[in-house]
């Protein structure tokens, strides 16, 4: 996936900054105790000596008998300060390792590679970063299925469904928490349908939430910026080229919603298709929301797009009234 070099430095410089910062609280640390313990000090100074020591016997091309007498005494000084700074903190009812700094990454110690490699840690840092930063457009904020409220609904049957919106949304509120607790990259495609207002966006913005928790890379955003989003970065020539465009194939969860709000173009129903047919292609889990229904979509955009969306997207159909109002009253 393409990433902008902005974005790369930004990544590099947070891990920099976690390592300087695990650095800094270990070095007050130390400080505190051998105020408290100076013989910590000494026996750090003595650890120093006695490297100092050996390299400055190793560079002076002793000979070897008598470097590995230097070398021998050297080690012993050298753990039996160790040994007894272990002691020290032992006797302070503290960890061995409690001096050390805190790295979040013990792996590279948040220096963000390995050698020559990029540590996973980067990677998956660079890659929240690229969600974050291409999510910002979207207005929402994650909300979770706890704040849902099904006594907004009403328990009057709707004789077009056999149910009531009540009924139906405990079934819906059901399979979206079973959805989100097992989200994972063979998770369905859900297509929720149905009227503003009715706790479309709420849902799926709880499983997005949910499976951010999980550590998926999660994209939520409505068609509308999705679309222009894709269109700019289609007809300008950047560093960012394709990014944007990565992030919507690449995305363990991509949600798109209010889809049919948008202004349809050429463009927008090929982007449409092309990013249906890719996720379904490379079987990454799509959740859309439309205020359109079946027939709606297939007159706004086409046959074959409205037929993938039937065959491939478990369809969730939510009806009722606009519980906003309820919610304000
Ligand atoms: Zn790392």
């Amino acid at each position: 996936m393409p990433y902008s070099p902005e974005l790369f430095e930004r990544t590099q410089e947070i891990i920099d900054n976690r390592r300087l910062d695990a650095e800094r609280k270990a070095e007050e640390k130390r400080a505190a105790f051998e105020k408290e313990e100076p013989q910590y000090a000494k026996n750090r100074l003595i650890m120093i000596d006695s490297m100092r020591q050996v390299f400055q016997a190793m560079s002076a091309r002793t000979d070897t008998e008598e470097l590995a007498v230097i070398l021998q005494e050297m080690k012993m000084k050298n753990l039996a300060a160790q040994d007894d700074n272990r002691r020290l903190l032992r006797e302070h009812g503290m960890a061995e390792d409690a001096l050390d700094p805190k790295y979040t990454c013990k792996k590279c110690s948040d220096y963000g590679y390995i050698e020559t490699k990029r540590c996973e840690c980067f990677m998956e840092l660079l890659r929240q970063l690229a969600f974050e930063e291409a999510g910002k457009k979207s207005p929402l904020r994650f909300s979770s299925f706890e704040e849902f409220r099904l006594d907004y609904y009403s328990e009057t049957v709707n004789p077009d469904f056999g149910c009531s919106p009540r009924q139906r949304m405990e079934d819906i509120l059901e399979l979206c928490r079973e959805y989100a607790a097992n989200f994972d990259l063979h998770s369905q495609n859900l297509l929720m349908i149905g009227e503003t207002g009715l706790g479309k966006t709420h849902l799926s913005l709880a499983i997005a939430g949910e499976a951010i928790r999980k550590g998926y890379g999660v994209l939520y955003n409505s068609a509308q910026n999705i679309f222009s989003e894709l269109e700019r970065e289609h007809f300008s020539r950047s560093a960012k080229d394709g990014e944007f465009e990565s992030l919507i194939f690449e995305s363990d969860l991509l949600v798109i919603d209010d889809l049919g709000a948008e202004f349809s173009t050429q463009f927008t129903n090929a982007a449409l298709y092309n990013i249906i047919n890719t996720r379904i292609n490379t079987a990454r889990p799509t959740i859309i929301n439309t205020n359109l229904n079946l027939q709606d979509l297939e007159d706004k955009y086409t046959r074959r797009i409205s037929s993938r969306l039937i065959g491939e997207y478990l369809s969730l159909v939510f009806f009722g009234e606009d519980i906003r109002q309820k919610k304000n009253g």
